[in-house]
């Protein structure tokens, strides 16, 4: 039998890799992104996948995404999934500005905002696509105890918001750093600890990382350890062949994750494809890596990826 083959889509609004919080408050965040995602939409339908897409504030409001999206959901081409950048997710309280802070982590803010934020941002995406919401990535990969238990009291069936092998912890927010996850192995999906989120527990929130690999290779005159993601940079297409073989071949995997932000799928909104040009090389280099993965892999969302792997145990999460 084929595996499986999970596209997560941080939907989110246009250059959000510079910080948007000044002094004053917060820079508008614009939604250009939200025009051009059919494309990406149209290439997932002709390999059969069903791109997840992981959905922010601003891009909940931007209807050019709203009604593609609407319109795929109805044929279960897409599923809608949430995405937090608690700087701008009502309800809005300003942390105390930090002239050498970034984007502020969900974590910083006192619980009671962090749950009024969860739960208004899970409502707002499921009165605008009228469909639950079920699969959850963080804002800038934080993910700790307390946001699982959001999670679970909110019904999400799972989150894919751990970078296994990668550190956040220099990678500061308002004020704290990011979360550490380089002890963390890829090992596919797994049920999360209510009471430590690096552990397997009973939760009943299942974790869904994004596909990361530690690969050998030479660099003369000895072997280096080097991280692969699953996830375009311009330049890594035969990494990412190497892992979907890698995924492929090895028993332990269920899955293969791709990963990408909307807005790299517009050019000048995000820092790595910047023109024209650079969109059309990705779009020739997913071409080819989805061929190639359309052989070996059948497409699925996040959450019937999940429930179709646990089974009827799923029914009672
Ligand atoms: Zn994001």
């Amino acid at each position: 039998m084929k595996k499986k083959f999970i596209v997560t889509i941080d939907t989110e609004g246009d250059d959000l890799w510079t910080t948007k919080i000044t002094r004053n408050g917060l820079k508008e965040i614009t939604t250009e992104n939200a025009k051009n995602l059919e494309r990406f939409q149209n290439l997932c339908e002709k390999y059969g996948f069903v791109p997840v897409y992981l959905t922010n504030y601003e891009m909940a409001l931007a209807q050019p995404f709203v009604e593609m999206a609407r319109y795929a959901l109805k044929n279960r081409r897409a599923e809608i999934g949430m995405h937090m950048h608690a700087w701008n997710s009502p309800p809005i309280e300003h942390l105390p500005y930090n002239p050498r802070g970034t984007h502020t982590y969900i974590g910083e803010y006192s619980r009671r905002l962090q749950w009024e934020k969860m739960k208004y941002l899970t409502r707002l995406l499921e009165d605008t696509f009228q469909t639950p919401i079920t699969s959850h990535r963080s804002g800038r990969w934080w993910f700790d105890e307390f946001t699982l238990k959001c999670l679970k009291k909110l019904g999400y069936v799972v989150d894919c918001s751990m970078t296994p092998y990668i550190s956040w912890a220099d990678t500061i927010g308002n004020r704290q750093y990011g979360v550490d996850y380089s002890k963390d192995r890829y090992h596919g999906e797994y049920m999360l600890s209510m009471k430590n989120i690096h552990k397997q527990g009973h939760s009943g929130v299942y974790e869904v990382p994004p596909t990361i690999l530690k690969r050998y290779v030479l660099k003369f005159p000895k072997l280096q350890k080097t991280t692969e993601w699953f996830r375009p940079n311009g330049s890594n297409l035969k990494e990412m062949l190497w892992i979907k073989d890698k995924i492929k071949k090895s028993e332990k995997y269920g899955y293969l994750q791709f990963m990408l932000h909307s807005s790299e799928l517009t050019p000048g909104t995000n820092p790595t494809f910047k023109y024209r040009n650079s969109i059309e090389k990705l779009y020739l280099d997913l071409e080819i890596l989805f061929e190639a993965v359309s052989a070996d892999f059948v497409g699925t969302g996040i959450t019937d990826y999940v429930k179709e792997r646990v089974g009827s145990n799923a029914e009672g999460l």
